[in-house]
């Protein structure tokens, strides 16, 4: 075996979703990496749900060894070929084979736990192969072990993820990073992130940018490439991974890595400067936030308040949901390190992407068999048809409201009859929680919608009638404009905020807004990227939320902006039918306005 450091430099592509300079040694995440728990189970209601859990997690592995599938034939000379076959095999393995029925066989006849159930059946198949003389036959045990693995972290997918010991700056690299995965990432061990799979715009990706941590998406030579140990860069602006990098590669990315930090600390003391353009115009910049320990960061950073806190991450990475009372202490935590600032808290949008395992059992029904998930049971919609925990929720916003400003935010909103419902339930719960004698603020907060569904974006009139507020979610905007999966790397380059239908249903809801006299904020990415601020200024909007880190680059912009300049410019843009041109527009307006 080779040392490590007589390795050769390689250099391997994917896309760059947060930038910056990450150098550390690599911790390849493996599947199953987590112990499985055991129990028997006591009821045939018991093992008929663990049989479900394990079709689902059965269909979730064939449909993720179909994904990797496809992608490896991206991958350079024979290695597409042997990847294709190492990944046929793990397939066949899950197709009705021994394996599966006996994972079946050892719930209902050894009446089991799921995860318990996996792990024995592969030990006992694995050992079998180790046994036979040929060594052939032999290694197909590491296959089986593969693939329990894969089914095992699929069967378990959201609980709390162990990444084990962790060397400081170390760089986590994995087939798939799960936005559960990302909340438990501690940016001051972690230094950045690289997976196989995932697209700039999925949630991992807007993890990565809100922790300010280096991370390239969609490399598909990954796993094939780095060991746990090897010194990676990750370079999130170029989207590059550089493994095992020569002395004089390193020194040049620790150049920029310090150019970097000196950068950030130039921005900072834009930090209590007001976001004004150069005619006087104030734009308010808020922060997104995922958990609320980032309050802190958002303040750090100077935000005026919070445009969206995304509270399906305090779902995530636990056994059970949080109750109201847990719920409560996270969010009065955050209104209170927010200090007066308003707190704008999105209602849960759990489903697409994002899964939260303490939720498990209601999203097997509503989420996980849907066939289309981000057109199914998601958001609003769940909230809608799970009285209790969506009361819960709303009792817990009510209450933290009592110790500052707070807005409540609806996800997934297409109708104003969803945003109707939603204030009559929550009239019921204010009068509930005032004879429970809770302490409550003066007024119900204001009620505001996401604009991310072209349907809404074209009814924004009609929306304005019934919300108090907008918020414009460019991610969700894009990809259900364009059909475009978010979070799918293979059809990311076609994912694009630019393109002008994308843009038409922003102007038009930023002007049903105005007319309606709502408050309008911007909190997809597109907030966050210095690129898209003169146009979204030019479009007439005053409010943007955005990744904390991105704050000073977007008030530096600001403050270089004339008003009028922007409105004309804006004009143009809205007038050219190709994104391309668009793209260009921009560049130019940064140059002059
Ligand atoms: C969006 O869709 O633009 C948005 C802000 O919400 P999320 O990214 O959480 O779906
Ligand atoms: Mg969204």
């Amino acid at each position: 075996m080779q040392d490590r450091q007589d390795r050769p430099e390689t250099t391997l592509q994917g896309a760059g979703v947060a930038a910056g300079v990450a150098i550390g040694p690599a911790r390849v995440i493996e599947s199953g990496l987590l112990a499985a728990p055991e129990y028997p189970l006591e009821s045939q209601t018991a093992v008929d749900a663990d049989l479900d859990r394990l079709e689902r997690a059965l269909n979730q592995s064939r449909r993720q060894l179909r994904t990797l599938r496809s992608k490896s034939k991206s991958l350079p000379g024979t290695a597409a070929e042997e990847m294709g076959y190492l990944l046929d095999a793990h397939a066949a393995m899950l197709d009705e084979s021994r394996l599966v029925r006996g994972f079946r066989d050892r719930i209902t006849k050894g009446r089991i736990n799921a995860e318990a159930a996996v792990q024995a059946e592969v030990a006992h198949v694995a050992r079998g192969f180790e046994q036979l003389d040929d060594p052939y036959i032999a290694a197909r045990a590491t296959d089986v072990r593969e693939v329990g693995g894969r089914v095992l972290r699929n069967l378990m997918e959201g609980q709390a993820p162990s990444f084990g010991e962790l060397a400081p700056d170390t760089i986590l690299v994995a087939e798939e990073i799960t936005p559960a995965e990302t909340a438990q990432m501690d940016p001051e061990i972690v230094a950045g992130f690289a997976a196989v799979l995932g697209g700039a715009e999925g949630h991992a990706a807007i993890m990565a940018r809100s922790l300010g941590l280096p991370a390239v998406l969609g490399a598909a030579d990954l796993l094939t490439s780095v060991s746990t140990g090897d010194i990676l860069i990750v370079d999130g602006h170029a989207g590059r991974i550089i493994v095992n990098p020569r002395p004089e590669t390193l020194r040049r990315y620790s150049d920029r890595q310090a150019a970097q930090r000196r950068e950030e600390r130039k921005l900072a003391r834009l930090r209590d400067v007001p976001a004004v353009t150069g005619d006087g115009s104030h734009v308010t910049l808020m922060a997104n936030l995922e958990l609320a320990r980032d309050a802190e960061l958002a303040m750090a950073a100077g935000a005026e308040g919070v445009g969206l806190l995304r509270t399906e991450f305090m779902f995530m990475n636990r056994d059970r949901p949080p109750n109201e009372d847990e719920q409560y202490d996270m969010l009065r935590k955050v209104v209170e390190t927010m200090d007066g600032r308003p707190v704008t808290i999105r209602t849960l949008d759990i489903g697409g992407e994002k899964l939260a395992y303490s939720l498990g059992s209601m999203l097997g029904d509503h989420v996980g068999d849907a066939v289309n998930p981000a057109l199914g049971v998601r958001a609003i919609r769940l909230s809608l048809r799970e009285p209790k925990l969506f009361e819960a929720q709303l009792c817990a916003i009510l209450r933290a409201a009592a110790h500052g400003p707070v807005r409540i935010l609806l996800p997934m909103i297409t109708t104003p009859g969803e945003v109707k419902q939603v204030r009559e339930i929550l009239l019921r719960l204010w009068r509930r929680l005032k004879r429970r004698g809770a302490k409550l603020p003066d007024a119900i907060p204001p009620l505001g919608v996401m604009i991310e569904i072209p349907g809404a974006a074209l009814a924004a009139d009609a929306l304005a009638q019934s919300a108090d507020f907008f918020a414009i979610g460019s991610n969700d905007l894009t990809m259900y404009t364009l059909a475009i999966d978010r979070a799918d790397e293979q059809v990311a380059h076609l994912y694009n905020p630019l393109h002008p239908a994308v843009l038409r249903l922003i102007e038009f809801s930023v002007h049903a807004a105005l007319r309606a006299r709502l408050p309008v904020c911007v909190c997809g990415e597109i907030a966050g990227d210095p690129k898209f601020t003169a146009l979204l200024i030019g479009l007439g909007v005053r409010e943007l939320s955005m990744a904390a880190p991105a704050l000073p680059r977007v008030k530096q912009r600001i403050r270089k902006l004339d008003t009028a300049n922007a409105v004309r410019r804006a004009r143009m843009v809205m007038e050219v039918a190709d994104s391309g041109r668009i793209a260009a527009l921009l560049d130019d307006l940064d140059g002059l306005a």
